[in-house]
């Protein structure tokens, strides 16, 4: 195992936190942890690479926020615009790196890749403006980034399948009300899990807060963080009911877990 150091770029729903026009104690509160940009996390693995999974609307931002001078590979869960739209702020990285960087996402969601950012993708030359420079891959079963094993856990999120991410003992499953009965096993001895728990109100795409503990129970991991929260749910009220070992995550929360990493004839990182 191999230390990595995940940061949450944003765990609110897809509206972000506070919500447009909301007058309510969450959206008005003070307390930075309730302040929630759009999904998505960042992990550094110092001895081999930096993974970006998916593009949040707040990329531009929350790479500023935190830092992120450097991306390696995407991987995409799924389409939703609230984890997609952020996609061309990849032209600075694209810049400061000096090439194209790897995206990895399943058939389906390149399907719908290539026709919500069909200016990147169709090949047709365009006056002025820069395009991200994306170099597709596939993703079929698990693979690696520079030797960091990755294993796609398939979930749904309503009717739509999606994928989490296993890394190591560490497993990112935002976006998903249901685990279908041939990803538990991708999901055994897990250290540090991190669920979709939307709110406490029933939702047909997402799980609640009742739903995702019943997943802790079943998984049984170390610890466990909640992402992908509406505005019904403030921080520190939550986090006061919800049992030992877990929590809800906050935009800004660095985790350090492990990460399985194999040798590989490569390029050191830069
Ligand atoms: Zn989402
Ligand atoms: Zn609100
Ligand atoms: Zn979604």
């Amino acid at each position: 195992m191999t230390p990595a150091r995940v940061t949450f770029l944003g765990t609110g729903t897809s509206t972000g936190i506070p919500m447009i026009g909301c007058e309510c104690a969450v959206c008005r509160s003070t307390d930075p942890r309730d302040k929630r940009l759009r999904p998505s996390i960042y992990v550094d693995v110092p001895a081999a690479t930096r993974i970006l999974v998916d593009t949040s609307t707040d990329l531009r931002q929350q790479a500023l926020m935190h830092n992120i001078t450097r991306v390696d590979a995407v991987l995409i869960t799924h389409t939703h615009a609230d984890h997609v739209m952020g996609l061309d702020d990849v032209r600075r990285f694209n810049h400061v790196q000096g090439g194209a960087i790897p995206f990895f996402a399943t058939e389906a969601a390149w399907d719908t890749l290539r026709k919500t950012f069909f200016y990147v993708f169709d090949g047709v030359p365009r006056l002025g403006g820069g395009i991200p420079m994306i170099e597709p891959h596939v993703i079929d079963g698990p693979f690696a980034v520079r030797g960091v094993q990755v294993v796609p856990v398939p979930l749904w999120h309503g009717r739509m399948p999606i994928l989490g991410f296993r890394f190591g003992s560490f497993a990112y499953l935002t976006d998903c009300n249901a685990i279908p009965d041939e990803s538990w096993p991708l999901l055994q001895d897990l250290d540090t899990v991190v669920l979709d728990a939307l709110r406490d109100k029933p939702h047909s795409t997402h799980f609640t807060v009742a739903q995702a503990l019943e997943v802790v129970s079943r998984l049984q991991p170390r610890r466990a963080y909640f992402t992908h929260m509406t505005h019904d749910l403030g921080h520190a009220a939550t986090n006061a009911r919800l049992p030992r070992g877990v929590e809800l995550a906050y935009d800004g929360l660095v985790l350090d877990v492990d990460v399985d990493v194999a040798p590989v004839d490569e390029q050191p990182r830069q």
